[in-house]
């Protein structure tokens, strides 16, 4: 049987990475399959159980973890985890199918580091960090402080960006999901 082709997508926040997948995933040029992560942290509305997120209660993650159930998991932000399931990930691709992970850097780095060369990683990034200031700004959802500590944590997440195959620069929306899509179609049918 065909084994499935990893792609990992990881961007610091505010760069627009859910914004191009959905772009990606709706053009439906790539064939790709969603592998959903498992987090701690409750769900936002609009969010559902199963298809967002394996949504679990702080103990069903913990139990999770000393059942040897993920690939890779990170405390992303303090007290919340993020886990990428075996479940997800090993059994799609020994169905033959391409599986598109949307982790945060440190979880890209360990899958492409595990993978090799089944997997391709994609780093997003803004144009500058000052862009990135502007337009968390422009969002209007954090106060000061708060696009201070983002910007900080983009900056520390933008570091990671050697470790990664490939980056595409977000500047217009159109080309950067055009520039990801190529890299994943290269990808994928070889
Ligand atoms: P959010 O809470 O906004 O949905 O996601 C926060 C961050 O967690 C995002 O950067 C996302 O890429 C990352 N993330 C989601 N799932 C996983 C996962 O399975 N593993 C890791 N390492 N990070 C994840």
């Amino acid at each position: 049987m065909d084994k499935g082709k990893i792609i990992v997508i990881s961007a610091p926040s505010g760069c627009g990475k859910s914004t191009i997948i959905n772009a990606l995933m709706q053009r439906g040029n790539v064939d790709l399959h969603f592998s959903v992560s498992a987090t701690n942290r409750p769900p936002r509305e609009g969010e559902t159980d199963g298809v967002s997120y394996h949504f679990l209660s702080d103990e069903e993650f913990r139990r999770a973890i000393s059942e040897d159930a993920f690939v890779e998991f990170e405390e992303v932000y303090p007290g919340r985890f993020y886990g990428t399931l075996k479940s997800e990930l090993e059994h799609r691709c020994a169905q033959g199918q391409n599986v598109l992970l949307d982790i945060d850097v440190k979880g890209g780095v360990r899958v492409k580091e595990m993978y090799g060369d089944r997997a391709r990683s994609i780093f997003i990034k803004p144009p500058s960090v000052d862009e990135l200031r502007r337009r968390l700004e422009s969002r209007g959802t954090d106060d000061s402080d708060a696009i201070a500590q983002r910007v900080g944590k983009a900056e520390f997440e933008l570091s990671f960006e050697p470790r990664y195959d490939t980056s595409v620069t977000n500047d217009n929306l159109n080309e950067a999901v055009d520039h990801t899509e190529r890299i994943i179609l290269d990808f994928t049918r070889k």
